[in-house]
């Protein structure tokens, strides 16, 4: 079966928000070292690469990234590129005549271009388009940059928008190769219990293979 994979290389290269900690992987042992096993440990912020984005990230009274359903991170999924230049809010007048048919959608804007070098002009969400996603039932909207806002926002209006309505969020995915259309996503968070987000290994796969309400 045909897949993409929608997640970047985590290495010591992949890039954070400003201030933000990047990942650094510690060896404690090692065959090198005479070791009989080689053992390490990560540092790194939540938000690396491909992640989930837990609703308490964004709003004082949200849950931790454990207590989010699985259903929104797994079934039909909708890409749809557009091509709105650097630094936008994708709006409802970007989509043009293409119509909203599943319950995760996933942009690809392409102002996020190689995921070890930051740039600041990425695009973003509008607030207006998260209400349009959250009336045609959207569950999950995802971004191939490091934020549904702008990287300077701090009232994050895409943020609490997507909180009124309980909409889950992936950001810093790679869909550079993939073209719009209908696919079935795969994206599961881990369970942190009390984390403000989770890595995770996204990948579509080709045309819609999952019954859509696999977990209720
Ligand atoms: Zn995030």
């Amino acid at each position: 079966m045909k897949y993409f994979d929608i997640t970047p290389l985590i290495s010591e290269k992949l890039a954070v928000y400003p201030g933000d900690i990047a990942y650094s992987r510690n060896v404690a042992l090692a065959f090198e070292k005479g070791d009989h096993l080689l053992l390490s440990s990560i540092t790194a912020t939540l938000h690396l690469g491909a992640h989930a984005d837990a609703a308490n990230h964004y709003h004082a009274e949200g849950a931790g990234i454990e207590q989010r359903p699985l259903s929104p991170y797994l079934g039909t999924c909708q890409v749809i590129r557009v091509d709105i230049g650097p630094g936008k809010r994708i709006e409802p007048r970007h989509l043009g005549t293409t119509e909203i048919t599943a319950q995760r959608v996933l942009f690809y804007t392409g102002s996020f271009p190689d995921p070890q070098t930051w740039n600041a002009d990425f695009c973003s969400l509008s607030p207006e388009l998260i209400e349009l996603l959250a009336k045609k039932g959207v569950k999950l909207v995802g971004i191939d940059t490091p934020s549904i806002d702008p990287e300077d926002s701090k009232k994050l209006e895409s943020h609490q928008a997507v909180y009124r309505h309980d909409i889950c969020v992936l950001e810093g995915l790679v869909l550079e190769a993939v073209p719009s259309g209908i696919y079935t996503l795969i994206a599961l968070p881990l369970p942190l219990q009390g984390a403000d987000a989770s890595p995770v290994r996204a990948i579509l796969l080709e045309g819609q293979v999952l019954a859509d309400e696999l977990f209720p």
